[in-house]
C-alpha cells in the first residue's frame, strides 16, 4: 500500500509529466472508482476543458488542481497512474482515462479496484470527506515538535495505532511507523502518555527522517520513470526493521521478531526497543 513517500513521488512525477495539459475527454470504465459526484457522466463532463495547474498531496491523497475543480485521488492498495499516447493499446485493469488535447493520455490502473476519486469545486475539497479530518502533515513546516507533542503526548493509546491514525498525523502507514519507532528506540506498545520528552523528540525526528529519506530515494525513480515508458513505479525501500523478522538487527545484531499490535503486523528489536525501558531505568537509578 503506498504511504506518504510513494504518494509524494507519484505527485512529483505527475507534476513533471502533465502540469499545463488540458483535458479533452474523460472516460470512466469502472464507475465505482468515482465516489463524487454520483453521476459518472457529470464527472466526465465537468472535467472537459479543465487544465491541470498542479498536483498536490494531502496525506496519502493526491489533489489534482484544475481550472475550476479539484480531483482528490486515493491509490489505496494497487492504484497506478501512467501517461500514454492515445494510440497505445489499453492495458488490463485500466479504469479511468483522461485524454489531453495534445493526444497524450493519463490512465488510471487498479488491479484491486479499491482506489477512489472525488471531484469538488476548488476550495471545497478540504472541508469535506475524505480530506476534512486529516491530521498534521509530517513533512510540512507546521510539523513542529510542539505540534507533535500536543497531538500525541497525553493519549493513553499505544503509540503505534496512534501514529497510524490519520486524524492525528497523516501519511504514516505500517512500514514507516515500524521504521520510525525502531529509529527512535521505542516499543510499539508503549502508551503515548508514558513517553518522556526526550523519547518524543527522538520520535518526532525519526518520523521526519524516515519519511524525508524515503521521499529522496523516491526522487531517483522519477528520472528512471521519465526515461522509461508507461508506468510510475514504486521505489524500493531501504528498510531497517519492516519485513526483516528473524533477521539480525542492523544496530545490535539481535534477532528481530514479528508480532501483532493494534491488528497490524509489527516488527520489533527487543534490545533496541525495550517495552519496559522506564521501569528498568528507574531500577538502575536506585
Ligand atoms: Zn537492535
Amino acid at each position: 500500500m503506498p504511504e506518504l513517500p510513494e504518494v509524494e513521488t507519484v505527485k512529483r512525477t505527475l507534476n513533471n509529466l502533465i502540469t499545463g495539459k488540458t483535458i479533452a475527454q474523460v472516460q470512466v470504465r469502472l464507475p465505482r472508482i468515482i465516489q463524487k459526484p454520483d453521476d459518472i457522466q457529470l464527472f466526465e463532463v465537468l472535467l472537459q476543458g479543465q487544465t491541470i495547474e498542479s498536483i498536490e498531496r494531502r496525506g496519502k491523497f493526491l489533489r489534482f488542481i484544475l481550472t475550476d475543480y479539484v480531483m482528490v485521488s486515493h491509490l489505496r492498495m494497487e492504484g497506478r497512474y501512467g501517461v500514454y499516447d492515445t494510440s497505445d493499446p489499453l492495458e488490463l485493469h485500466t479504469h479511468v482515462l483522461f485524454r489531453f488535447t495534445d493526444d497524450s493520455e493519463l490512465r488510471y490502473k487498479d488491479v484491486r479496484q479499491f482506489g477512489t476519486m472525488h471531484l469538488f469545486p476548488r476550495g471545497e475539497e478540504l472541508t469535506q470527506p475524505p480530506l476534512h479530518k486529516l491530521g498534521l502533515e509530517p513533512l510540512d513546516e507546521g510539523f513542529t515538535f510542539e505540534a507533535f507533542r500536543d497531538r500525541i503526548a497525553h493519549r493513553s493509546t499505544k503509540i503505534k495505532p496512534l501514529l497510524l491514525n490519520q486524524e492525528y498525523i497523516v501519511g504514516i502507514g505500517n512500514i514507516y511507523v515500524d521504521e520510525s519507532l525502531f529509529l527512535a528506540g521505542i516499543h510499539p506498545e508503549r502508551e503515548a502518555s508514558s513517553l518522556s520528552k526526550k523519547e518524543l523528540m527522538l520520535l518526532h525526528a525519526a518520523i521526519i527522517k524516515t519519511l524525508a529519506d524515503s521521499v529522496e530515494v523516491g526522487g531517483s525513480s522519477i528520472k528512471s520513470y521519465v526515461n522509461g515508458q508507461g508506468e510510475i513505479g514504486m521505489f524500493q525501500h531501504q528498510l531497517n526493521i519492516y519485513g526483516r523478522q528473524s533477521q539480525a538487527c542492523n544496530k545490535c545484531g539481535t534477532e528481530i521478531y514479528k508480532t501483532v499490535v493494534g491488528g497490524r503486523g509489527t516488527h520489533i528489536c527487543p534490545v533496541c526497543q525495550p517495552l519496559k525501558r522506564q521501569r528498568i531505568r528507574k531500577k538502575l537509578e536506585k
